[in-house]
């Protein structure tokens, strides 16, 4: 009995030490290599290195997606940020959860709709809410993880008066009294790299905002007529966007035609490529740290602009795509694909959890977004994503759009109106087919209100968090155009 136990091939002689030891050594290096295997091939920074990495979130006010060469355009205004997606992931339709500043940046920040975050504006009555402190914003999860976590930013709708510092242990906040006097990219750069040596090489998290392509549209000097039509180059400074200028344009003192447009978009163009350059700079800052390597970056915008795309100006007044659609680009290369396109309809929602699904951080209960990862890091790309709800109006009653599948509904319940557009044969949503599918518009008001519905108790019982405006901050924001 004993004799054949010992002569089985799966068991070794407990006194056999040899054997025992080389039994022991294989297992120990099948394990080894197992381990080494997963860890090479786990897509986020922290596992694989068994150190942390950074992140440099870029926020980029007002850029429409359709200005960056990478997603179309051919005036060359964004070689950094092109190479950037070459480097990286472009998402092809990334949207905006509102058309202006606060809301929009606080959805990215709390992976919130605007309905359940609450930071934006009462209906018509130019009272801002702010973000409320219970909000948990992706700094704050960063934060709480130890890393370094710091802001620049330039328009106070970002700073700690609307609730947006929340998490940022450091906020580098320049606020303009004059929408002439803003801080520029190439000054926003160097705060930036400012605070990146200070910190470096503890693990930080780092939102860089650039305001550039927002109004007043006065890029310098050799960018301000590079885009220009040759009849437009008048050889004296031309500046638009002063608070003057805007109450002008709104009474119709000065008439929005197509040179005007025209005049407007060159100097806009002129603004997104000074701002490219300086987003290289900071690149380059990066990398002479050597942080590259171990820095995902991660560029965006809180929404785009409108040049007469459905008969205005600016931005805030409107849901359609020349506002919502906004760049989404992802680079960390030693782990991620270089020059992948990601053609789903992706949120800004989904910006926040993808961010700290990546670096292996907690993803707070209260983040409605969808981790991007799984689009980053696996070839699968037959998988249809969440449809895109947005909200907000500036200037009037509150609007909602919804993008599910080939169309997206706008519903203007102060007008009980509804549009509907096939958004895969109409990307310029111009052809408006809600008198003809009545039916299709019913469903999809319906999916808006099943949105909405949770909060519409918050919407009843006013605004908890109204900011209460300083005189400072006032003229401030009447420098920009945005109080009367
Ligand atoms: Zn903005």
């Amino acid at each position: 009995m004993s004799e054949r136990k010992s002569m089985n091939p799966h068991k070794l002689k407990p006194t056999d030490r040899k054997y025992r030891r080389k039994f022991y050594g294989l297992t120990f290096l099948l394990v080894f290599t197992g381990i080494l295997i997963v860890h090479l091939f786990i897509p986020g920074c922290e596992k694989r290195q068994n150190e942390r990495c950074n992140v440099v979130l870029i926020l980029v006010d007002t850029l429409r997606a359709d200005s960056l060469g990478c997603y179309g355009n051919k005036r060359q205004l964004t070689p950094v940020m092109d190479r950037l997606a070459q480097d990286g992931i472009k998402f092809d339709a990334c949207f905006s959860a509102s058309p202006w500043t606060l809301p929009s940046v606080a959805s990215i920040y709390t992976s919130r709709i605007p309905s359940a975050h609450r930071a934006g504006k009462n209906d018509g009555t130019f009272k801002f809410s702010a973000l409320p402190d219970e909000a948990l914003t992706l700094a704050e999860s960063y934060q709480k993880e130890g890393y370094f976590t710091g802001a620049v930013v330039n328009v106070d709708f970002l700073s700690a008066a609307f609730g947006l510092d929340q998490g940022f242990e450091s906020m580098d906040f320049f606020g303009s009294m004059t929408n002439q006097i803003s801080r520029s990219a190439s000054e926003t750069t160097d705060a930036a790299l400012t605070m990146i040596r200070n910190t470096h090489p503890h693990p930080f998290f780092i939102l860089v905002h650039y305001f550039d392509p927002h109004l007043t549209y006065n890029p310098p000097a050799e960018y301000r007529e590079r885009f220009a039509e040759p009849e437009d180059k008048t050889g004296v400074d031309f500046v638009f966007g002063t608070r003057t200028q805007m109450i002008n344009l709104r009474n119709g003192s000065i008439e929005l035609n197509d040179k005007l447009i025209r005049r407007l978009k060159a100097l806009y163009d002129g603004e997104v490529a000074y701002t490219d350059h300086e987003i290289g700079r900071l690149i380059d800052g990066l990398d002479a740290l050597n942080a590259l390597p171990n820095t995902m970056i991660f560029l965006t915008s809180d929404h785009g602009e409108e040049f007469n795309d459905h008969g205005g100006f600016e931005h805030g007044h409107t849901l359609y795509q020349e506002l919502l659609h906004v760049p989404l680009i992802a680079r960390f290369p030693s782990h991620w694909p270089s020059g992948k396109t990601i053609p789903q309809t992706v949120r800004s929602l989904d910006i926040a959890p993808t961010i700290a699904e990546a670096a292996g951080i907690p993803i707070p209960e209260t983040f409605s977004g969808r981790s991007l990862l799984p689009l980053i890091t696996e070839d699968d790309q037959t998988e249809s994503w969440l449809p895109v709800f947005s909200e907000g109006n500036f200037w009037g009653p509150v609007i909602y759009a919804w993008r599910s599948g080939n169309f997206k509904l706008i519903f203007f319940p102060s007008e009980n109106r509804t549009e509907l557009y096939n958004v895969s044969e109409d990307p310029l949503e111009h052809n408006d087919l809600a008198p003809e599918e009545k039916e299709r518009c019913d469903a999809m008001l319906q999916d808006i209100r099943t949105v909405i519905a949770p909060y519409s108790a918050l919407e009843q019982s006013g605004t908890p968090n109204n900011v209460v405006l300083t005189e400072e901050q006032k003229l401030r924001l009447q420098a920009l155009g945005y109080l009367q």
